[in-house]
């Protein structure tokens, strides 16, 4: 049923991404004498749908849980419009299609010298061949297999100063909303996309079901965002993160502070911070942010910037006065 469902979802956004691209990319390539970037457009051109679609899919679901059950009361949304921004660049996963068929030929060429000097293989088909035949089954493994090098990617992001520089980019936003899991420095964004699309490489992740691993992760991280009093319950928070799991994440004074520096590092599944006892279960509604962000005496109201560029340059400052302090 579910493959089925994918099928029908994949065959779908591939005759739009036909239709687009004969009606209107193509004529403009080629009035602009760009057809030698034919192919690469037309790939891309999937992605874009894709996140297209997340988008009105967020909007359309969880926007009005947010009018309805507001975790947080507003005065205004005024803050969340920068996160719409990062949204949209992020959605049109430009970095994540750059990487994965920029690594793909350097990756084959890894594996046929690790074939020649009879390397053993490191996909997991090799591993346990026949494992990956089923797709639901090798969707899921992949699943946990990046989830769990999510959670430590995401535990050293708070872990390493000059990368906690970047990721407080994300964590500076005290109105947290749906469009805030992509409020990301753009240098994160690519180290991440790098990162994941050479694991999942490595693994054996095909390139179609690497389109539709990402597109899941990021709607439901998407969710975990929101601004709604959406309750798992006891079981199924313990199975996927939920929204207050990843709230308490964002919390001053919790989130991301303390021996281990915070807690709830889960990227999809909650399971990671269970086994390495960096869960809370916590659901008290706290303040988001990031503790000096506070006026004095709990912070010192450093700015973390408005709008886009102004983040941007100031997690680039926070880097070099980190890496080169004024003697
Ligand atoms: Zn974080
Ligand atoms: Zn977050």
């Amino acid at each position: 049923m579910i493959n089925e469902a994918i099928n029908a979802l994949e065959d779908g956004i591939a005759s739009l991404q036909t239709l687009l691209y004969v009606d209107a990319v193509q004529p403009l390539l080629y009035r602009l004498g760009l057809m030698g970037y034919d192919e690469d457009t037309y790939d891309a051109l999937y992605w874009v749908i894709v996140g297209v679609l997340q988008i009105v899919v967020m909007y359309v679901v969880l926007r009005p849980l947010e009018a309805w059950f507001p975790a947080e009361s507003w005065q205004d949304r005024k803050a969340t419009r920068v996160d719409v921004l990062y949204t949209w660049i992020a959605k049109l996963g430009v970095f994540n299609v750059t990487f994965f068929f920029l690594l793909q030929p350097g990756f084959d060429r890894l594996q046929s010298l690790m074939a020649i000097h009879s390397v053993p293989d490191i996909q997991f088909d090799g591993l346990w061949p026949g494992v990956t035949d089923g797709p639901l089954v090798s969707f899921l493994i992949y699943l946990v297999a990046l989830d769990f090098a999510g959670y430590w990617y995401h535990r050293w992001q708070h872990r390493f100063g000059v990368w906690w520089a970047l990721h407080a980019v994300h964590h500076s936003q005290r109105q947290m909303s749906l469009w805030t899991d992509d409020r990301n420095h753009v240098l994160d964004t690519m180290i991440q996309a790098a990162f994941f699309a050479a694991l999942s490489l490595f693994i054996g992740v095909e390139p179609g079901q690497y389109v539709v691993l990402v597109a899941v992760g990021n709607l439901l991280q998407s969710v975990q965002h929101v601004n709604a009093r959406v309750r798992f319950g006891r079981v199924l928070e313990r199975v996927l993160v939920s929204p207050s799991f990843h709230r308490r994440h964002h919390a001053i004074g919790y989130g991301h502070e303390g021996t281990r520096y915070g807690c709830n590092f889960g990227v999809l599944l909650p399971w990671w911070d269970m086994l390495f006892k960096t869960a809370s279960w916590n659901s008290a509604q706290e303040p988001t942010g990031i503790r000096d962000q506070l006026p004095p005496p709990q912070g010192r109201s450093r700015d973390y910037g408005d709008g886009w560029w102004h983040q941007q340059a100031a997690a680039i400052a926070r880097i070099s006065r980190r890496l080169f302090p004024a003697r």
